[in-house]
């Protein structure tokens, strides 16, 4: 059923899948061996601790016991003076009755032979009375298991056996003290099948946990993977079509051995240019590859005497292709930014603005400082964005109309690359429509 889950997706999903799983079922498996292991532990240390304390009396329950059956026999009479407990004056019948104050522990006394002695005193539990001396392992907790009570069920015991020698009671050989733990196990059993119910839920739980983390994780590498695929998809596109004219054009040329090189100078020249554009648009490719590491800015502090120097450059530029341009330079305080980034972003959307005007027409670029911010906006009337291109620009490779912009030169990289500054310089670019035509690019760093 899972595998068909992800028959969808890529089968690295599912291995991504199966990895999250193991982690998770081995965390819910040692935490639930973890957990039942304390809980057994703690389920007898209490029990077992008392009878080793309690083996260390026997003898004094042996005495204590005779006492009791003397009691039972003379009710009336003192047993001060013909009792045994009057020779072991140190004890007094409450310090004696200590051992066996534990809840659901039974002194069992046994003579030589195995024989209970104390079957029918009110102290041994009449289950209890069903015990077997057992004299291996005297002096060590052991456990005793199906025990047939009264009401027809079984039940368990932790014992332990010592051997004992008594003064006054000589039939006395061995005790075996006893503690019932019937009812400790059984809610020990509802314990675990409750704990095993749970861990089994979150595992399920952990197992759609799973899948989720599966496709989250692999998320960002699926679309860093399909970008980095397109990109060298475009990136190849893009060079076989300058290497296509060039092959062509070459291979004219050595058809024709003969001519000279004066006669072939329109192809020559054109093949030149051809090896100029992949010469850029390598060169573009290596920036963007290099930044997409990340970039690291140089902040500095820049004065606002530092447009003017670009914006001459400009206007210069402007002239030659026959466009108008207006700077205006609203930076009225010295400001903090990396000045090659700076100056490379300006000249992207500088470029572009005079790539896609007509001759005649006007470029506007404008920056200001406000509290916090650095504004650049540049301005153009030529043809504009629609809507529907205005976020596909900034993407690698975008061009509106590819035949139109391959003729100026452009590859539809400036603006990414435009972007991926502004990104660095923590910064938004935005592209609006001008008014009454055109596009205008808003830069706020
Ligand atoms: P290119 O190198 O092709 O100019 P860009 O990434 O700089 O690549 O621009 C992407 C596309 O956005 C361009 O092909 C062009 O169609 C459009 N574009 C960019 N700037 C302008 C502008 N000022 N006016 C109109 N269209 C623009």
């Amino acid at each position: 059923m899972l595998t068909r889950l992800f028959k969808k997706t890529k089968s690295e999903n599912f291995s991504t899948f199966v990895h999250f799983l193991a982690v998770f079922t081995g965390i819910f498996v040692i935490m639930t061996v973890i957990i039942l292991n304390v809980l057994r532990y703690g389920l007898y240390t209490s029990v077992d601790t008392s009878l080793e304390a309690n083996s260390q009396n026997a003898n004094d329950y042996v005495t204590m016991s005779l006492l009791r059956s003397y009691e039972g026999q003379s009710s009336s009479s003192s047993t001060d003076t013909t009792s045994p407990s009057s020779s072991s004056e140190a004890k007094t019948y409450r310090d004696l009755f200590k051992p066996s104050t534990t809840a659901n522990t039974s002194f069992l006394i046994y003579d030589k032979k195995g024989n209970l002695l104390n079957a029918n005193l009110f102290d041994v539990f009449s289950t209890a009375s069903n015990i077997k001396l057992n004299k291996k392992n005297l002096g060590q907790v052991y456990a005793i298991k199906g025990v047939g009570n009264d009401y027809g069920l079984e039940d368990s015991y932790h014992a332990i056996t010592v051997a004992v020698d008594n003064d006054f009671y000589k039939d006395a050989a061995y005790v075996t003290i006893v503690v019932n733990t019937t009812q400790v196990e059984s809610t020990n059993d509802r314990y675990i099948k409750i704990i095993v119910v749970v861990m089994l839920t979150f595992w399920i739980i952990s197992v759609f946990a799973s899948v989720y983390l599966a496709k989250w994780s692999r998320r960002p590498i699926v679309a860093s993977y399909e970008k980095q695929k397109a990109f060298v998809e475009n990136a190849s596109h893009e060079l076989r079509t300058p290497l296509a004219v060039l092959q062509n054009r070459l291979e004219s040329l050595f058809r024709k051995p003969q001519e000279t090189i004066l006669d072939n100078s329109e192809s020559i020249a054109a093949s030149l240019d051809e090896v100029r554009n992949m010469r850029i648009l390598t060169t573009n490719l290596l920036n963007l590859a290099r930044r997409d590491d990340g970039i690291t800015p140089e902040i500095e502090i820049l004065q606002p005497s530092f447009f003017e120097d670009i914006f001459s450059n400009y206007e210069m530029i402007a002239e030659e292709t026959d466009k108008t341009l207006t700077c205006v330079n609203h930076v009225s305080r010295p400001f903090k930014s990396d000045k090659t980034l700076l100056k490379q972003l300006l000249t992207i959307l500088f470029d572009n603005a005079v790539k896609y005007t007509d001759s005649g027409g006007s470029i506007t670029i404008e920056v200001e400082t406000t509290e916090k911010n650095l504004c650049i906006k540049v301005a153009d009337d030529g043809p504009g964005i629609s809507d529907a291109n205005k976020q596909k620009i900034f993407d690698r490779f975008y061009r509106v109309d590819k035949a139109r912009t391959r003729q100026k030169g452009g590859f539809g990289l400036g603006l990414s690359l435009a972007k991926q500054i502004v990104d660095a310089l923590k910064g938004q670019i935005v592209v609006k429509d001008n008014h009454p035509k055109g596009s205008l690019f808003e830069v706020k760093l």
